[in-house]
């Protein structure tokens, strides 16, 4: 499964996060996911729960923020949403799309206790 590999990640960053502070109970942790991800929101739930087993985050609550696809033309320097993975520019029909957003994945914050 594509989300626990992008998991083992984010829990390799949590780990060191939560190294520094062993008597501490990680709440809530909030993700910002990419569309061009692929990520299940479901998948990383569960994802989420499996290697938090065990562990100081256990229990935790998991925020998965969703960010778009968007992308700018070099032509035209339309700049936009794109639907369905169609790298065309609605604008000028051009091919030069250029990858603004959605390739995010990153722990935004963590809350302890
Ligand atoms: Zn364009």
């Amino acid at each position: 499964m594509h989300e626990l590999a992008l998991m083992a990640g984010v829990f390799d960053i949590v780990k060191k996060y939560t190294a520094e502070l062993p008597d501490k109970k990680v709440t809530r942790v909030t993700l910002v996911v990419g569309e061009l991800t692929n990520a299940v929101p479901e998948a990383l739930e569960s994802s989420f729960q499996v290697y938090a087993k065990g562990t100081n985050v256990e229990g935790a609550e998991l925020i998965v923020r969703r960010i778009p696809l968007t992308a700018l033309c070099v032509e035209c320097r339309w700049e936009g949403k794109v639907e369905e993975y169609t790298f065309i520019c609605p604008k000028c029909s051009g091919l030069g799309l250029e990858i603004k957003t959605g390739r995010e994945l990153y722990v935004e914050s963590m809350e302890v206790e």
